[in-house]
This record gives structure tokens, C-alpha cells and sequence, in this order.
């Protein structure tokens, strides 16, 4: 369990760590989560279930250990297409050099390539853009013949086996949910993970889809789209709507679109993820130097600063953390930074939310959470205690970006996984988050143990509709929806 130094060392916009070589023992895992990662993300395109299950394990043990809930993201592959085997592993592609796709998975000559994708010389078309090792080797497709696609060399780089290939605004026929991706996320639903994202998301249908295949496998796991391709940019709204989160994947996202277009629609992500109050991870790159230096770039702590300035949710490292050689100093730079910057963020009153088809459903909750983070800030409170079932009440009162530590209650232990991406909620166990007089005595206690609070110091506690039903249910008061109380401590 976090003390209140813990709680107030820690960033409130949430980190999200990949777990990978670098990062795996659980002796680090545990480093991590004290230098303030929330989330771990274990990415399905490397290894197989078997070994993340091991990771998963490890993860739990680590979580049981701290008494702090750790949630898990589990990051799916979508339709990504990738190079077959290169002779040497590697060639370097000179500027005008031929090179071809060719159907199957051999191939006689260097020059000809194959791909993870069969219908890929079917697919592309004279003119279209191919790009290689992250968009730093481009080929343009020059001619066609049955079972061969031909390109020339735009801009020449080395390629290697089984890097991604990127095809900007080519419409593919590839399934968004692949036979591999399917699998997965049936071991992620019997894992009982709290986040599943899906790559390459191009439809909303896509995101109901995969939580299709969640929820017959018993998995309530949250959804996050993953914003990397034009499709899915030209749909942001209906994409947004129906996910449950959204992660701007600016890896592929920064090669399928004019790379200097992606800052503008990195804000433009984040702007309608506040209006549909979906929390957005901010991904890849973030402190990419970090691989090999202990310091960033001074270009590096100024994109985390601007993504937590722009309010952002959780910001994520990956190759930082998964193969880096300084994976703890990644997350502690992260954490330093976001605290540095939270300073100068302003909370958001009800009124700079438009109101979305979304937004009203969930209208009592909104207004009740607004003014409870108004009446904590009003009165000094000490700390926000927010009691949610589902962790609705949580979300909306974590989209207020309140500047009063907020603690998260719930009676469902997969609820308090799912706060750790709620940007400001620190999750705590074990306090009866059903029974409104319990929840005030239990409280008052944890706060003066751990040195939150001490008597005359106030505490606004703000629950679900679930609170009004006391222990229960049938005792609910009907049409009766959250409920704020204000607990002033006694000596
Ligand atoms: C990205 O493209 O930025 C990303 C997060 O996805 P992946 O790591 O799967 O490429």
C-alpha cells in the first residue's frame, strides 16, 4: 500500500511501462511500480501467451506483495504486416535499387521480398508508397505482374527480416482481428487482464468486435483503440464513442501519415478524447534516448511535458522499459517530469466539457463530481475519496483533473485495476466501499495513520450510486443517483 509520501511523489498523469527483457525480473517489476509506474503493458507481437502468462504471473505476485493494485494492458498485433526472412537478416536498399514483393515465404534473390501478408502483390497498386524500418526506407511501386509487385528505392536505408511494413493510405482487405490476434485475446480474457488494445484500428466496428471476444470469454477488460492509420483518423469520433480508451500509437501512426502532421493530431486526439471523457495514453518515442543514456533529449522531456500539459491521461514508454538499459530511470525521469508540469495544469469545470450523446447518460454523475472536486478545493480538503462500483463515478471525477489527491475505493478489486489509468486516482484496498458510514470511519482512520489528514482537516468523499443503497440494495432511496459527503476530522 502507498503512503502519503508515496502518493504525493507520484505523478498523477498515469505511467504506462512495457514489460520486456530488460524489465521482467520481478525484483525490477517492483522498481518500476515504486518509481511510479501504474499500468504494465505486455506486447502480444513478441513472445507467445506462454511467456506472458509468466509476466502476468509475476506482475500479480509483485501486486500482492506491494498491496497495491497494478493493472495490465495487454497489446494486440491487429493487422500488421511484416517482411519475411532477409538472406543476411539485413540489406541496405540503395536510392533507385529494384526490389519486388513476391508471393510465398522464399525467395532465391535478395531483391525479392516476401511478406507476412499473402495477398499483398494483389493489393498494392502502381504508385503506391511502401515504407520500410519505421518509414526511414520509402519504395514506390513501379509495375505489376501476376504474383510480383515491383518498387523502386525513394529513400534508401537497410532493412531487416520481419520489421514492419507500412502502406499509407493503401485500403487493405486484411482482417482487423487476426487468427493470432483472436487467440490472444481469449488468453487475455482467461488471464483476466484489465486492458486489451487493438493495433491498426481502422472502424468502430473493430473495437466492438474485440470486446465481443472479451466479453463471451468472461472478460471485462477495458478496450483501447489504438490511433495509428488515416482510416482511423478520418473516424476518430465514432471510434472514440465506442472505446473505452485510446492509445496514440505515434510508432505507426507517425509513418502512416506525414510525420509533421502528427503533432497536430496527437491534440486533436486528445481534444476528443476529453469531449467523450476517454482516458488517452500517449505512446512511443517518449524517451527514446533513454535506451542508452541515462538523460533524455531535451526535445524528449518536453514532448512528456507537453503530452501532460495537454492532458493526457498516461503517457508510455516501451522499448525504454522492455529492452533499455536504464528502464527504472526511464519511469523516475517520466514521473519527475509529469510532477514538474502538473503544477501548472487547471482542473476543468463542467462547463468546458461539450456535451456529447455520450456525456449525458452519465449527466448526475458529472454534475455531482464537479462539485464535489469544487467543494474539496473550496474547503482545503486534505484528499477526494471517490467510491465507485464500475469505476464510472471514478472516470468522470478523474476528468475533472481535480488538484486534491484522490484516493479510489471499490469493493471489486478489477474496479481499482481499472482506476490505475485514471489520470489523479491512486487506488486503495480494503475499504468498505459499500456502506457510506463504514467508508467515513474507515477513511478517517487510513488518513491519520498514513499522515494524510489529522483532526480538523476536511475530507470530501464522493460514491456511486451503489452508496446509496447501503448495505443493501433493496434499501436504495429510487431516482436517489451519487452522493458527496464533506467529513471533518475529529480530534
Ligand atoms: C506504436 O505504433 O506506437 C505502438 C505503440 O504500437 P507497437 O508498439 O505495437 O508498434
Amino acid at each position: 500500500m502507498f503512503s502519503q509520501q508515496d502518493i504525493c511523489k507520484r505523478a498523477r498523469t498515469k505511467i504506462v511501462a512495457t514489460v520486456g527483457p530488460a524489465s521482467r525480473d520481478p525484483d525490477c517489476l517492483a522498481e518500476l511500480v515504486r518509481s511510479g509506474v501504474d499500468v504494465f503493458r505486455l506486447n502480444m507481437a513478441h513472445g507467445t501467451p506462454e511467456q506472458q502468462q509468466e509476466h502476468v504471473d509475476a506482475i500479480r505476485r509483485v501486486s500482492e506483495a506491494m498491496d497495491q493494485p497494478i493493472a495490465i494492458l495487454v497489446d494486440l498485433a491487429g493487422p500488421k504486416i511484416r517482411l519475411g526472412e532477409l538472406a543476411d537478416g539485413h540489406i541496405f536498399c540503395e536510392k533507385d535499387a529494384e526490389f519486388s514483393f513476391i508471393n510465398g515465404d522464399e525467395s532465391n534473390d535478395p531483391h525479392d521480398l516476401t511478406s507476412t501478408y499473402d495477398p499483398l502483390t494483389q493489393e498494392l497498386s502502381v504508385g503506391d508508397q511502401v515504407m520500410l524500418s519505421d518509414g526511414s526506407v520509402m519504395m514506390k511501386v513501379t509495375g505489376k505482374e501476376p504474383g510480383r509487385v515491383r518498387m523502386a528505392v525513394v529513400q534508401r536505408g537497410t532493412i531487416r527480416s520481419r520489421q514492419g511494413i507500412n502502406l499509407p493510405g493503401v485500403k487493405l482487405s486484411a482482417p482487423a482481428i487476426s487468427v493470432d490476434d483472436h487467440m490472444h485475446a481469449i488468453w487475455a480474457a482467461k488471464a483476466n487482464v484489465d486492458f486489451v488494445s487493438l493495433s491498426f484500428v481502422r472502424a468502430p466496428d473493430e473495437v466492438k468486435a474485440l470486446r465481443d471476444i472479451l466479453r463471451s470469454n468472461g472478460s471485462q477488460a477495458s478496450v483501447i483503440a489504438k490511433i495509428e492509420k488515416r482510416e482511423a483518423l478520418d473516424r476518430l469520433d465514432e471510434i472514440v464513442a465506442v472505446s473505452d480508451a485510446i492509445m496514440v500509437a505515434r510508432g505507426d501512426l507517425g509513418v502512416e501519415i506525414d510525420v509533421a502532421e502528427m503533432p497536430i493530431e496527437q491534440k486533436r486526439i486528445i481534444r476528443v478524447c476529453h469531449r467523450y471523457e476517454k482516458p488517452v495514453i500517449i505512446a512511443t518515442q517518449m524517451l527514446e534516448s533513454m535506451h542508452e543514456s541515462q538523460r533524455p533529449t531535451r526535445a524528449e522531456v518536453t514532448d512528456v511535458a507537453n503530452a501532460t500539459l495537454d492532458g493526457a491521461d498516461a503517457c508510455m514508454l516501451s522499448g525504454e522499459t522492455a529492452i533499455g538499459s536504464y528502464p527504472v530511470e526511464a519511469v523516475q525521469m517520466m514521473n519527475r517530469i509529469a510532477l514538474a508540469t502538473e503544477g501548472s495544469l487547471q482542473g476543468r469545470s463542467a462547463t468546458d466539457f461539450e456535451r456529447t450523446e455520450y456525456a449525458t447518460q452519465f449527466d448526475v454523475t458529472r454534475a455531482v463530481v464537479s462539485g464535489a472536486g469544487l467543494m474539496a478545493q473550496q474547503l482545503g480538503a486534505k484528499i477526494l475519496v471517490v467510491a465507485s462500483h464500475s469505476g464510472g463515478t471514478a472516470l468522470a471525477l478523474s476528468q475533472q483533473r481535480s488538484g486534491v489527491p484522490t484516493i479510489g475505493v471499490s469493493s471489486e478489486e478489477s474496479t481499482l485495476r481499472k482506476m490505475c489509468l485514471y489520470w489523479g486516482v491512486t487506488p486503495l484496498r480494503g475499504a468498505p466501499a459499500c456502506d457510506m458510514p463504514e467508508l467515513i470511519r474507515h477513511t478517517d482512520a487510513w488518513a491519520r495513520k498514513v499522515g494524510f489528514a489529522e483532526p480538523g482537516d476536511r475530507i470530501v468523499i464522493v460514491g456511486g450510486s451503489h452508496l446509496t443503497a447501503g448495505p443493501n440494495a433493496d434499501d436504495m432511496v429510487s431516482g436517489v443517483h451519487d452522493v458527496v459527503v464533506v467529513h471533518e476530522m475529529e480530534s
